[in-house]
């Protein structure tokens, strides 16, 4: 087999594994399989891989670094793709990531929302879709620094995306905690993202996606009620250290 090949199996095989894990946390749930949509996050990984991901049926990716993702993008501008961005994102990224991304899942700053808004006008192409990540740390004053905004700052930041131009605001985003009191604990950090989300949705109906999960905790979102599942090295791999 060629390396080509032999890589396609591989990925085959632990995208099966992945879309089996989906398919029964819905089960469990009782949810429809359709309401959870998988967004493979091939960060570090190669567009080859995306390539081959593609002809295995994955439509959504996602990229943290603008370069490495703007990269990747025009790659595969062939193919019918949609990119999330998920990473911490500086304004001085905002033009080049409004170029090829459909979804900012890091909104956490009015700053940033006034370049996206900005960029997205400059771009005149359709609204782009912007999440507010939430760092469910910060609800307890820990996290200082780090990418996300606290619980608190949600309802201020979702009338500034409402209110932008060019900007649709699609839902929220977490990652689980490493610290407070949901270290350790994703079940209870993803049913504390979905009240915040409840709220949300009682302003704004349409602002309905929740991006939660990842390779290590998928169940626990899609059991709390995630409608988007990042799922990176469980279908590519371990990354090498650095990503
Ligand atoms: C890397 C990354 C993921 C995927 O993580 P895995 O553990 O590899 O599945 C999800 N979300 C964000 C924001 C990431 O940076």
């Amino acid at each position: 087999m060629s390396d080509e090949g032999a890589r396609e199996a591989e990925l085959a095989t632990q995208l099966a594994r992945v879309e089996e894990r989906i398919a029964t946390a819905c089960a469990a749930a009782g949810r429809a399989r359709s309401e959870v949509t998988l967004v493979v996050v091939s960060k570090t990984y190669p567009a080859s891989d995306v390539r081959l991901l593609a002809g295995l049926g994955v439509r959504e990716f996602a990229e943290n670094r603008d370069q490495e993702a703007s990269e990747k993008a025009a790659a595969c501008a062939d193919l019918p793709l949609v990119w999330h961005f998920v990473g911490q994102l500086q304004t001085n990224k905002v033009r080049s990531v409004a170029g090829y991304a459909d979804y900012v899942h890091s909104v956490d700053r009015v700053k940033l929302i006034n370049a996206l808004s900005a960029a997205s006008v400059r771009r005149d192409g359709p609204s782009l879709n912007c999440l507010i990540q939430v760092a469910l740390e910060k609800e307890s004053g820990l996290g200082e620094g780090r990418g996300g905004a606290a619980p608190a700052e949600v309802g201020e930041l979702a009338r500034a995306v409402t209110e932008a131009q060019g900007l649709r605001l699609a839902g929220l985003m977490t990652v689980a905690p490493l610290t407070g009191p949901h270290a350790g604990s994703p079940a209870t950090a993803f049913a504390r993202l979905i009240e915040i989300s409840r709220d949300l949705r009682a302003i704004d109906p349409a602002a309905s996606m929740v991006s939660a999960g990842m390779s290590g905790d998928l169940e626990e979102a899609i059991a709390a009620g995630a409608t988007h599942v990042r799922v990176g090295s469980a279908v590519l791999g371990v990354r090498p250290t650095l990503g």
